[in-house]
């Protein structure tokens, strides 16, 4: 039986986007099925922070915070227009949880992973004669203030900067497109997919599910599913408030000691995140008035002149879902690296892919490339290098370029 591309990821989200464009690079026939629209998922509902994580040094993840900065290197020079160096302040006051040696040594550690030619990795203690220069940072109590660097981007945009590269790249974007049912065959894999209200088929030689939130319900309607370890669906809200305070990021602790982030966003001031077990359907989840008192709590804490906002202040909220190993840990200090399973050790033809960081997603891509490499070499096609727009017609009337 022919096969109309080589790979069909599931999902328009960043990981599927990345899959799709190094999977095209590589000259493979690619196509994306998207359910809803491009990072319609959790992609535009993230802190919006191109970053190792400063946070995740605490848990160890030394090698993830290592990635993600030499990814974030690469943004920067890569997509400027879209990744954009902003500095970052963490107040330290009397009552934090982490004292400020505590600190120095988190970001002398970030410093060295970033290493001494990323001229992004300086830090300094702001001298006293500075905080009052800081939007109005509550200067009682405080002790020291750190000011590094890292990057934010548009989350959205670059998600669909990616599938755009895709695209180009000769990859099928099927959207709106859900995927119904996939089953392996002797050649790879059959996928049934409902677009334009009606069910249609497609085959590939192999199928990446990035479907994020919806990785398990992906999962199980593929014959034979992927193992997947136990997960858990972690939800984090952000609000948005009606002031700004800078184009300056601020790295806060909350009263339970987690960091939350506060960040100039469309003129005005987003702050996140929350962190909350979610057991519904991903297309349910909102933000709870709980997690928008919280947020707003932490940020007044800080800022005086917020203290007379009220949750009916906040112009706009939203709420995402992260995928974690199931684990007995708080969510905070749960692993964050992308996990790609396989449903073979020796040419796998079904990955899912879970959790990830939108900051490293690129590296995840090339690690999908190289896992699905024996495959795609095998027989069929003979693997990489095949000239671009090849399977161009296989979905023609279901299919649209962007
Ligand atoms: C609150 C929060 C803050 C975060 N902040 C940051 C940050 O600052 N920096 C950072 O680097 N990372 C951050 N992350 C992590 C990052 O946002 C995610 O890892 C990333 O966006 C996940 O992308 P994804 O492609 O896996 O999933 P998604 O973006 O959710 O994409 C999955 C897509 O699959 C589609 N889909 C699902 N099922 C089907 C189906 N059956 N058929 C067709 N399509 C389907 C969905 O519609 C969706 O568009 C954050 C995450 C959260 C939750």
């Amino acid at each position: 039986m022919s096969t109309d591309f080589d790979v069909l990821v599931v999902g328009a989200g960043i990981q599927g986007a990345g899959a799709a464009e190094a999977l095209t690079r590589a000259g493979y026939r690619v196509a994306i099925l998207e359910q809803l629209d491009i990072a319609a998922g959790t992609s535009s509902r993230s802190s919006k922070l191109i970053h190792g994580g400063l946070r995740y040094l605490e848990s160890g993840q030394l090698g993830l915070v290592r990635e993600c900065l030499r990814e974030r290197r690469w943004l920067l020079a890569n997509k400027p227009r879209l990744v954009r160096l902003v500095p970052f302040y963490i107040p330290v006051y009397r009552y934090s949880q982490r004292p400020a040696w505590l600190v120095r040594l988190g970001l002398t550690l970030y410093a060295l992973l970033a290493g001494v030619a990323d001229r992004h990795s300086r830090f300094r203690t702001l001298r006293r004669s500075e905080w009052e220069r800081l939007s109005g940072l509550e200067t009682e109590d405080l002790v020291a203030v750190f000011r590094y660097y890292d990057a934010q981007t548009d989350d959205a945009a670059l998600t669909r900067d990616v599938v755009e590269s895709a695209i180009a790249g000769g990859a099928r974007l099927i959207c709106p497109g859900s995927l119904v049912g996939a089953e392996l065959t002797a050649t790879g894999v059959r996928v049934d997919y409902v677009a334009d209200g009606q069910l249609s088929t497609l085959h590939a030689r192999a199928l990446v599910n990035c479907s994020g939130p919806w990785v398990a319900d992906t999962n199980s309607r593929c014959s034979p599913p992927v193992p997947l370890p136990p997960l858990d669906l972690v939800a984090g809200t952000h609000i948005q408030l009606p002031i700004s305070l800078g184009e300056r990021i601020f790295y806060l602790e909350a009263e339970d000691g987690r960091a939350v982030f506060v960040m100039p966003w469309q003129g005005k001031t987003l702050v996140g995140t929350t962190e909350r077990s979610y057991g519904g359907d991903p297309r349910d989840l909102a933000p709870t008035i709980e997690e928008e008192n919280y947020l707003l709590r932490t940020v007044q804490r800080c800022f005086p002149q917020t203290r007379s906002l009220q949750v009916h202040n906040i112009c706009d909220s939203y709420a995402g879902l992260r995928v974690l190993p199931r684990d007995n840990k708080r969510p905070f200090s749960r692993p964050r690296e992308t996990m790609i399973c396989a449903e073979s050790d020796r040419k796998p033809r079904m990955l899912a892919v879970a959790g990830g960081k939108l900051t490293s997603y690129r590296a995840t891509a090339r690690r999908i490339v190289k896992t699905l490499r024996p495959t795609l070499k095998a027989g069929g096609n003979g693997g990489g290098g095949l000239s671009k727009g090849r399977g161009r017609t296989a979905v023609s009337e279901k299919e649209r370029n962007l």
